[in-house]
Parts: C-alpha cells; sequence; structure tokens
C-alpha cells in the first residue's frame, strides 16, 4: 500500500516491510488484483500484487533458480514444463537456459502483468516470452491443469500467496490436477510461503499433497524480500529417489546442463532439502 514515498508490504497484519518509492513505472487494477512497480534504491524495480511482494531486481535471481533448477537436475530427464503463474517471467528464463527442455506451457491469470513485467522488469523474462519453445496461455492454473490432456514432467507453480487469485492454487483440487498433468517420475514444485511466518501453509499443503503423491517434502532458500525467514518450496512426486540424490550426481547433472547461476550450487541443492525441527515437527516427521 502506498503512503506517501513508500511503499508498505500489507501481507502480515502484526508484522510488515516498507521501501522507499523513488519512481511510481506503472500502478493499476488489473482484471484480477492490484499491480504496482516500483523503483527502490535498495532494490531496484520492484512489482507488487495487491499489497504483497511479488519480486525485485535484486534479489529475484536466487527465488527463480531455486524455484527451477532444483526439480529439472533432480529430475534428470525433463523435456516438458509446465508453469503456473510466473506472470514476471523470472521462472520461465530460469527454465529455458536448460536445452534439454523441449516445451514449456505457462498459464498466467493476468495478461497484464505479463506485458507490464516485460516493459518494466525485462531482465526477469530477458527474452524468454519469445522462445520458441514456450506457449503462453492466459487462464486460471487450477481450471488449467484440471482439463489439461497434455503431461509434463516438471510442474512449477510460481504462485501469488493463497489469497484473492492465487488461492485456487493452494487447493486439493489443483493439486489433483497437477498430478494428472505429471508423467511418470513427474515432479511438482510450488512457491510455499515463509515457513516462519506461514507455517500452517506448509502442513496444509502436505496434507492436501498427501492424496496425490506418495513422496512429498519441502525445501528452502533465503530469499531476503520474502521476509520473516526461508521461502519454504514445496516439493511432491511418486519416488522419494528424485529428492534424494547424491551431491555427486546432482553435480554431474548441473555440469552437464552447462548453466550459469548466482545461488544455486549442487550443494544448496541438496542441503536445502534439510529442515529445521520446528517445521519436522509441524509435519509429524
Ligand atoms: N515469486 C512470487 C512469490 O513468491 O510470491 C510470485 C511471482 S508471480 C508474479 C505470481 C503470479 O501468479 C502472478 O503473475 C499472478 O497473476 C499469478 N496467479 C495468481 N493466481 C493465479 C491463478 N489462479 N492462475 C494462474 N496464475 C495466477
Amino acid at each position: 500500500m502506498v503512503q506517501g514515498d513508500r511503499y508498505f508490504e500489507t501481507l502480515h497484519n502484526a508484522y510488515g516491510q516498507q521501501f522507499s518509492i523513488d519512481k511510481v513505472l506503472f500502478e493499476s487494477r488489473t482484471e484480477h488484483q492490484h499491480l504496482i512497480i516500483f523503483d527502490n534504491a535498495k532494490f531496484g524495480r520492484v512489482m507488487a500484487l495487491d499489497g504483497m511482494i511479488q519480486t525485485t531486481e535484486k534479489d529475484e535471481f536466487i527465488y527463480h533458480e531455486m524455484l527451477t533448477h532444483v526439480p529439472i537436475l533432480a529430475h534428470g530427464n525433463a523435456k516438458r514444463v509446465l508453469i503456473i503463474g510466473g506472470g514476471d517471467g523470472g521462472i520461465l528464463r530460469e527454465v529455458t537456459r536448460h536445452q534439454s527442455i523441449e516445451h514449456v506451457t505457462m498459464v498466467e491469470i493476468d495478461a497484464s502483468v505479463v506485458e507490464m513485467c516485460k516493459t518494466y522488469l525485462p531482465n526477469h523474462s530477458n527474452g524468454a516470452f519469445d522462445d520458441p519453445r514456450v506457449n503462453l496461455v492466459i487462464n486460471d492454473g487450477r481450471d488449467f491443469v484440471i482439463n489439461c490432456q497434455d503431461k509434463f514432467d516438471v510442474v512449477i507453480s510460481d504462485s501469488t500467496d493463497p489469497i484473492g487469485p492465487g488461492e485456487a492454487l493452494f487447493t486439493s483440487a489443483f493439486y489433483q490436477g497437477c498430478a494428472n498433468c505429471l508423467t511418470e517420475g513427474g515432479i511438482l514444485v510450488t512457491q510455499n510461503g515463509v515457513c516462519f511466518m506461514q507455517l500452517d501453509e506448509v502442513t496444509t499443503t502436505d496434507s492436501r499433497l498427501s492424496p496425490y503423491f506418495a513422496d512429498r517434502s519441502f525445501y528452502r532458500a533465503a530469499v531476503p524480500t520474502y521476509i520473516g525467514g526461508d521461502m519454504t518450496f514445496a516439493w511432491a512426486s511418486d519416488n522419494a529417489a528424485v529428492r534424494q540424490h547424491s551431491i555427486e550426481v546432482i553435480r554431474q547433472r548441473f555440469a552437464a546442463a552447462n548453466i550459469e547461476t548466482r545461488w544455486y550450487t549442487p550443494e544448496l541443492h541438496v542441503g536445502s532439502f534439510a529442515l529445521p525441527r520446528y517445521v519436522l515437527d509441524a509435519l509429524g516427521q
């Protein structure tokens, strides 16, 4: 929420972060949500939806690399990827770095987010929307996966928080739809909030995934503008082995992928699945 020359995030009532607004680049109420993109001296260009920080130029690489390279390198032979949400194009940029990927479908509910991020956050997508492997669909991600006849090796849900349009992407129907979209050995990963601040979202996601996926877990990365602790990513597949590769296997696959990163390393890949005691206790593990 804008107050004078400052932006106040309203994700949490009792706690929050604020940014100086050096310049508002775009602000509107789209068909689905309030969208603002502004310049900030510390984080560069910042995009927020409905009062929730979505992404910043300064720290986006952490989140986009971890939500993309962990499942793709763990899978080891992914050819087709489905991205749900991801309107800023950061996930799409990272997925298309993998030459082994043959097709990407991206299902984003709000065309304005895509257009405004192409314009004001061009480095996020860095031309990925023009990649011939990419099929952009403007639709609700839950409707898409429920009705989808195609199959994908990796599904990445890069959604807003479970408020407003994003709420649909944290439902059992969505997770069941994702399970139906996955090939044998396929992997689902999702944005699942900051576990210290949103622990109930971790336990709720785990219970909602459980009827459809034999193996469920979470992994973490510290993203400064997702405040209050580590960003937690949900992980689901039918085979625990894909989550538990040795560091040697991940190193080999990362070297073969021949991609440059600024955060992701094979060591962080393996280590990111180590969860704090309080999260394990909440999950009954
Ligand atoms: N990295 C951010 C985070 O962790 O909160 C998410 C970034 S991305 C901008 C989130 C995208 O999800 C937005 O573009 C939003 O329009 C999209 N979205 C929200 N609900 C959706 C739905 N039901 N179907 C498809 N896309 C949706």
